[in-house]
């Protein structure tokens, strides 16, 4: 049995650090590393490592790129559920400049063939979920039936609208009894559903009621979680289901840390919410934000994304009680 479902994507980023960004037709040197990414795969790393037996729901080639996902989910205890692709596995080609500026190229590969079929092939799967998450760098149709699937099952639907420029209805967004979007996707669903012009940057200064509204018009029967980066979360509840809250609406502050690299704070902030959510089910929503906040903080202080997720241990140790 997985308390945690994650539906999504698996990667293999190539990075190359160079002195300029190239130019059309240019040659450089850069120095490269290589490593696993995709939202999925961060996510599913992040719900195990914070504490949650975790299914990981893919779609792989039969590639040198399949082999490493199947070798890392291994490594983490991920029971890892992959559709056998005919496409390559997953890549993503970034260049990173001396100012921290990138370009980056993905080849969406199996991810891109995910079928809604293969969600839906283990019902035993689904059955035993508290929790299915996903996100958008797979089919939207595919994550619509994971989502109705998942609650016809039982179990809380998050979504973590990512990224901001991935194709969202209003029948998609309704599918999620959660939705965590960071401050940019708010502003780009808020523009394309709710009509509603809000500059990404200015979200985190609006006060509390304004986003409330803002919130409960983009998801009306939904909690709705915004991500603020540096700034910490913000919590919209309808005012029928506050899940455990006592206030519908509420701020929580980011964990001081001294943070190197915030690649990948959300999907750690996405795994360890729904870990929490899946291990903690009677506890108030608010102490579920609060976990995924130390926990998403701690891997701000490591370079990477999946390889930076925290291990449970490491997040009790650091911000006891
Ligand atoms: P994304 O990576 O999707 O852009 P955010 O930047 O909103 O997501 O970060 C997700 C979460 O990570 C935040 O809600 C917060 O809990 C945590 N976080 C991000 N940056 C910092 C930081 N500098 N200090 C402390 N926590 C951070």
């Amino acid at each position: 049995m997985n308390p945690v479902i994650v539906v999504g994507s698996f990667n293999v980023d190539h990075v190359w650090r160079c002195a300029e960004l190239p130019a059309v037709g240019a040659t450089i040197a850069g120095q490269y590393a290589t490593g696993p990414g995709g939202k999925g795969f961060n996510q599913a790393v992040a719900a195990a490592r914070a504490g949650a037996r975790t299914a990981f729901v893919c779609a792989l080639g039969d590639d040198a790129g399949g082999a490493l996902a199947r070798q890392l989910a291994a490594a983490d205890r991920i029971d890892l559920r992959a559709e056998a692709s005919e496409q390559p596995t997953g890549t993503a080609g970034i260049y990173v400049d001396a100012r921290g500026r990138n370009s980056i190229v993905i080849g969406p590969g199996a991810n891109g063939a995910l079928s809604a079929a293969h969600v839906g092939a283990d019902p035993a799967l689904l059955a035993g979920a508290r929790v299915l998450l996903a996100q958008l760098e797979s089919p939207v149709d595919t994550i619509e039936a994971a989502l109705a699937l998942a609650r016809q099952a039982g179990a809380t639907t998050v979504l973590n609208p990512a990224p901001a420029n991935a194709s969202t209805s209003i029948s998609l967004l309704r599918l999620a009894d959660v939705l965590t979007p960071n401050e940019t996707e708010f502003a780009a669903l808020l523009s394309r559903h709710v009509g509603e012009r809000v500059d990404a940057e200015a979200v985190a200064a609006l006060d509390g009621a304004s986003l409330h509204g803002l919130c409960r018009k983009l998801l009306p029967h939904g909690t709705v979680v915004v991500t603020l980066g540096s700034v910490g979360a913000f919590v919209s509840h309808p005012d029928e289901a506050t899940r455990g809250d006592a206030q519908p609406y509420y701020r929580v502050g980011a964990e001081s840390v001294s943070a190197s690299d915030t690649t990948g704070a959300g999907d750690a902030f996405n795994g360890a919410l729904v870990a929490s959510l899946a291990n903690n089910a009677g506890a108030a929503f608010a102490s579920h934000v609060r976990f995924a906040n130390r926990y998403a903080a701690l891997s701000t202080e490591r370079p990477g994304a999946a390889v930076a997720m925290p291990q449970l241990a490491e997040v009790q140790e650091r911000f006891p009680g």
